[in-house]
């Protein structure tokens, strides 16, 4: 067992304590979800409640009037919570609004953007894809060529933050050519949402598209974790989703038309999930909501750009392209063992991500969750001695 970097002054810094002792040992997570999540969070789950009892029902009516509030939109925005990961959300959120006579306009530049391909391929909605390259954004203004183009479009999909590379879409200015054009708008902003401001004029912008449908997750950025996802909708928009589904499970409306009957979930709800994800929305209001969580995301981000290029490693995009999510690195030389980089990282309780890209070798570094500067430091330094043993 390697020791991990570091001595006890160092380990008194970090957010969270953390041994990365033996195998069963707890890791620092550098990964987009499931992220390092606080004792708290982990603490709310050691209860356990009734699915259909008042203390779930309180608990998933909280859990919706608060995302309401983050999401700091115009009135008559709902939240519907749907069991699952995020690809769970967005497949029940895009094969329930696009009618069967409709047709849906993926953007695609990075993974996310395919995940959405598949998803209309395989649940038969009739669908384009706008294809644009991993290291450039969707230019709004084609956006608004294309739907002027093909009057058949009724929906569009955008990716707000492409986890594959890290890169910020301009989901707001695609919003306002989607609304110039009169069609519905459908935003996975499942790693950004806790991240970037939502209201009016800022990142996440329900007002001005006006975005219809945004998906997101309980293990990114509002930092609980894994097991539901949610569609924060305008209310017209899910009531025109009924009788769409391509499926039971995935059935927006019915989930939320039921949840609005009866508080509760339409099947089993992920209550311990639940439970910490509570708890993750009232930590995210002690730290000062998500302007001061986006802040410590770029002290992060900074942090580990400014690290690992002194130590030789360059991102994959553009500073001015960057989220403040997920960087994207080239490996530093040919030959480069990432396998070997990865295990020696583990050894000292860092946990990263491959990278996704099919033309390039890169790996990838995520800066959300529960830790800070120090924390990146910790990785630095790990990544240091490991450069300097070779890989
Ligand atoms: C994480 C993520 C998803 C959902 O992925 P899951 O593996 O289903 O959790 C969807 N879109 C983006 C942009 C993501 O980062």
């Amino acid at each position: 067992m390697t020791p991990a970097p570091g001595g006890d002054d160092e380990e008194r810094e970090l957010r969270v304590p953390f041994r990365p002792a033996d195998e069963e040992g707890s890791r620092i997570l550098f990964t987009p979800g499931p992220l390092t999540t606080t004792p708290g969070v982990k603490a709310a789950m050691s209860r356990d409640i009734g699915s259909w009892d008042v203390d779930c029902i309180r608990l998933v009516r909280e859990i919706r009037e608060e995302l309401l509030k983050i999401a700091a939109g115009p009135p008559g925005l709902t939240v519907t919570p749907i069991q699952g990961t995020g690809s769970y959300g967005v497949e029940a959120v895009l094969g329930s609004a696009v009618p069967r006579d409709g047709r849906l306009l993926i953007l695609k530049n990075g993974a996310y953007g395919l995940r959405m391909e598949k998803i209309a391929r395989i649940t038969g909605i009739p669908h384009r894809v706008h294809d644009e390259a991993d290291d450039r954004p969707i230019d709004p203004s084609r956006v608004g060529e294309l739907l002027e183009a093909d009057p058949s479009i009724t929906h569009v999909a955008c990716v707000h933050c492409e986890t594959t590379t890290g890169l910020v879409n301009p989901v707001r200015r695609i919003g306002l050519e989607v609304a110039k054009h009169r069609r519905r708008y459908i935003v996975d902003a499942v790693s950004s949402f806790g991240a970037y401001a939502c209201g009016p004029g800022l990142d996440i912008d329900f007002d001005a598209g006006p975005i219809d449908h945004l998906v997101s997750s309980a293990n990114k950025c509002i930092e609980g974790v894994p097991g539901f996802a949610f569609a924060i909708s305008r209310e017209p928009a899910v009531l025109e989703a009924a009788g769409n589904a391509r499926s039971l499970a995935f059935d927006l409306h019915d989930q939320w038309s039921y949840m609005e009957r009866t508080g509760m979930f339409r099947f089993t709800p992920p209550t311990h999930v639940l439970l910490a994800f509570r708890q993750a929305l009232r930590e995210l209001e002690e730290e000062g909501g998500v302007e001061a969580r986006a802040r410590r995301y770029e002290a992060n981000h900074g942090t580990l750009v400014e690290g690992m290029r002194a130590l030789g490693f360059r991102p994959f995009v553009p500073d001015e392209l960057q989220s403040r999510i997920i960087t994207t690195f080239h490996y530093p030389h040919a030959g480069f063992d990432f396998r070997a980089f990865y295990e020696k990282l583990h050894a000292r309780g860092c946990i990263i991500y491959p990278g996704k890209l099919t033309a390039v070798d890169t790996f990838r570094i995520a800066n959300i969750g529960s830790i800070g500067p120090a924390e990146v430091r910790w990785l630095l330094r790990a990544v240091g001695e490991i450069v300097r043993e070779g890989v």
